[in-house]
């Protein structure tokens, strides 16, 4: 096998159980090794680590896969893995009854490079790294034997995010298992029915990870007039009507998710379409506009895209982040809600909360957390990869 060598001192992350090793800490490989091919790492002093896939194009140059060094990577390691993280979100109370989940969420399921979401009988698989590449059709094999129990029937793969770029691989999409279904997507979201485009829609299809967030918008939407900023396909806002909002106004830069935002309304016919509006505007100036014309909301929800994939992006990202939560708290009316998030790796919860802190003085507004917010639990974070923690939120109140 390969072997992967480290320089002096850089074992140390590997003896924190951190998977990823990077181009400034490899001093050499001996023999040779294809993108996604096994190497033995191995520290400065001779000491057998682990074994990790090679990225030779990707500045996180090898992403470990076990850090028993004997441990043998072939089609029954994936087989045992994928088994495991599927077990893990079956014995998770809080999914239970949900048809939509994450059923792998990468380093932190043991899989760097590996993302699977369940939609009913429907999974998307992204892989984003060469070593999930090579071992493409165990991880596949081994999601259908996994979920034979969820009735799961077909498999997309929507490897096609901007990352893979980083690792020189080339887009990939395609039935990986079954074929198309006759009819379109959805799945059932604590009682409000969402289409999913698991080959057209963002990401894998779906913005899984909001779910908990959802639901407690529900529950502080009565009565409400509600903004849904960066709305996408209307998760938040179906949620607020269905938690009996006064009013939802919704935008997104987007058409064709402000599309699917229609669609999935008509699809709730508990819903009251009176109350809902559709805006495809960017919010930027929405909210500007929305200021001049002194319009006031009980509940902001300001959910934006990653402004800052990694923390070379962090000064740019934290301008936006506070321009838009400073325009958010000049709308609220006093006793208003705000339920701000960050998807962005590069900004860390700290930070976060100092942005939208300077946001409230700005605006001239005292204003409260009430509670911080993450991704459900469908999406954990390994101890050992704090980076797993991408998405924050606070739910604040100002005065
Ligand atoms: N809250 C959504 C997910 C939001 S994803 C949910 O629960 O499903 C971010 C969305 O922001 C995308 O739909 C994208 O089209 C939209 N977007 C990105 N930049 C924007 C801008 N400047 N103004 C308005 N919408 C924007």
């Amino acid at each position: 096998m390969p072997e992967l060598i480290l320089k002096p001192g850089k074992e140390r992350s590997l003896f924190r159980r951190h998977p990823w090793i990077f181009e400034g800490s490899v001093a050499r490989l001996n023999g040779r090794a294809r993108p996604g091919d096994t190497v033995d790492v191995i520290d400065a002093d001779g000491r057998r680590l682990a074994r990790a896939a090679w990225s030779p194009k990707s500045q996180i140059r090898a992403r470990v896969w076990s850090f028993d060094p004997d441990a043998i990577i072939d089609d029954a390691f994936f087989k045992r893995r994928v088994a495991e993280a599927v077990a893990r979100r079956q014995a998770m109370p809080q999914l239970a009854g949900q048809d939509g989940m994450r059923l792998i969420h990468g380093e932190s399921d043991g899989l760097p490079g590996v993302i699977a979401d369940r939609y009913g009988d429907t999974i998307c698989l992204q892989l984003t790294a060469a070593g999930p590449d090579k071992w493409r059709n165990a991880i596949v094999g081994a999601l259908v034997k996994a979920t034979e129990v969820f009735g799961v029937v077909r498999i997309y793969e929507r490897s096609d995010s901007d990352v893979r770029g980083l690792e020189g691989l080339e887009p990939v999409t395609g039935w990986a298992y079954g074929e198309a279904p006759e009819s379109s997507l959805s799945i059932d979201e604590n009682g409000v029915r969402l289409g999913v485009d698991v080959v057209g829609g963002h990401k894998t299809g779906f913005y899984l990870d909001q779910r908990d967030n959802r639901l407690l918008t529900r529950d502080l939407a009565a009565g409400k007039r509600v903004l849904n900023c960066f709305c996408y396909t209307g998760g938040f806002s179906l949620q607020a009507l269905a938690g009996s909002a006064a009013h939802v106004l919704s935008i997104d830069s987007s058409g064709p998710a402000l599309a699917g935002a229609r669609a999935n309304l008509a699809m709730n016919p508990q819903l009251d379409p009176a109350r809902a509006e559709w805006q495809e505007a960017d919010v930027f100036e929405a909210l500007r506009v929305f200021r001049k014309e002194e319009r006031r909301f009980d509940l902001i929800i300001l959910d934006p895209p990653k402004f800052a994939p990694s923390a070379a992006h962090a000064d740019r990202a934290a301008r936006a982040y506070k321009d838009i939560n400073l325009l958010a708290f000049r709308l609220l009316n006093p006793g208003g809600y705000l339920l701000t998030y960050s998807c962005s790796g590069g900004i860390g919860l700290e930070l976060f909360q100092k942005i939208v802190a300077g946001a409230a003085v700005d605006a001239g507004r005292d204003a409260r957390i009430l509670r911080r917010l993450s991704a459900g639990p469908d999406h954990p974070v390994a101890l050992h990869f704090p980076e797993g923690e991408y998405l924050k939120g606070l739910l604040v109140q100002a005065d």
